[in-house]
């Protein structure tokens, strides 16, 4: 499908009524009535345009509590009907999308495992068919694969779906350094650049993991004026069923929001380029460390190794190898020989540290 028409078609008319960035809010799961009503009387309208609850709920461990299902849908048509906010719950299958549609729902989010899928996008696109009123946000794969990211798009679009958006809640990774869900602003810059029109909306929640860094991440991705953000909250997130541990509170949330707009700088370009650079930076960096650290890890492994089979840790032949290659690697990738032979000098001085101390 050719990405202009997607771009130029996307109706972007049902984010630009509001102020940038808008705010998507609510608590990660709906638990009962009284809950929802109670978060959502407490968020703040002027902030906070579209209410959020999970009814289905993908855990990655069975035996977990799986989402309350259909009776929290008539909870957020209550919530809609007594507050005026919009509502939003996640649909993965086609039975969803009819139960949420039954209950008028305003807008459907595809969650980042059912993005993964290119048949559960396809069958939830085909539930959609002709559906023009409804918004429907499509979370980002959890691997960073654009293609299959924009190909989840195309797949609603042809069935006629206008109202769309994108959902960054960043990407899993093999070991957790600092976030939940690594972001890749750089894989956001790029996705922006191919189609600049689909409304883009930061999840800080689902990217940090805890409460702490949600402010951080939410200065990013107003600092790339994202369209939107989508930030978890409960009236109590201490005894929330999923997800407690980066769930806030309504009057937590207006703080953030408040530090957020305060912040704004889009007025000096020289300042903001800079910026955008070294975030980006800054990401690849945090990349480096968590590397650094598996390699070394892995050098103390081998140095208990070697000490058991009583082998000498200084291994010459294996060293040079290594140099080589890396330099050969390095070179192909525009990197130069004096930065590579001290960068692994000194990761080889430090492993063999690592490992005289054994
Ligand atoms: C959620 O928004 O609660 C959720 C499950 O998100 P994700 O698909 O990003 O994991
Ligand atoms: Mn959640």
């Amino acid at each position: 499908m050719e990405k202009d028409i997607l771009n130029n078609s996307v109706d972007r008319s049902w984010i630009e009524k509001w102020k940038k960035p808008i705010t998507i809010s609510g608590p990660c799961s709906a638990e009962n009535e009284q809950q929802l009503l109670e978060t959502a009387r407490r968020l703040d309208h002027t902030y906070v345009q579209i209410f959020r609850a999970g009814i289905w709920k993908p855990r990655t461990k069975p035996n977990n509590f799986e989402g309350i299902g259909k009776e929290g849908l008539r909870w957020l048509k209550k919530v809609k009907k007594h507050t005026g906010f919009l509502v939003a719950t996640e649909i993965a299958n086609a039975e969803h999308v009819k139960l949420a549609l039954s209950f008028d729902i305003d807008v459907l989010w595809i969650g980042a495992r059912s993005t993964a899928s290119p048949f559960t996008v396809q069958e939830i696109a085909d539930s959609l068919e002709g559906v023009e009123d409804k918004i429907i946000l499509v979370k980002n794969p959890i691997h960073p694969d654009i293609e299959l990211w924009i190909g989840a798009l195309e797949r609603l679009f042809i069935k006629g779906v206008r109202k769309l958006g994108i959902i960054h809640r960043g990407f899993s990774p093999y070991k957790k350094l600092k976030y939940r869900n690594q972001p890749n602003w750089n894989l956001l810059l790029e996705f922006h650049k191919i189609l600049p029109r689909i409304p883009r909306i930061c999840d800080p929640s689902h990217i940090c993991g805890n409460k702490e860094g949600i402010l951080d991440i939410a200065k990013i991705a107003y600092h790339f004026q994202y369209d939107g953000l989508m930030i978890e909250s409960h009236c109590d997130p201490e005894n929330a069923w999923s997800d407690a541990q980066q769930q806030i509170t309504p009057e937590q949330l207006l703080d953030i929001l408040k530090k957020l707009t305060v912040s704004k700088n889009y007025t000096n370009k020289t300042k903001n380029d800079l910026n955008s650079l070294r975030i980006l930076i800054d990401e690849i960096d945090e990349n480096i460390i968590a590397l650094l650290s598996e390699r070394m890890k892995i050098s103390k492994q081998l140095g208990i190794l070697k000490k058991s089979y009583d082998i000498s840790i200084l291994q010459p032949d294996r060293w040079k190898k290594i140099m080589n290659k890396s330099i050969l690697l390095g070179k192909k990738l525009g990197l130069s020989e004096k930065l590579l032979e001290g960068f692994f000098k000194l990761l080889h001085q430090e492993s063999i540290n690592i490992q005289n101390k054994i």
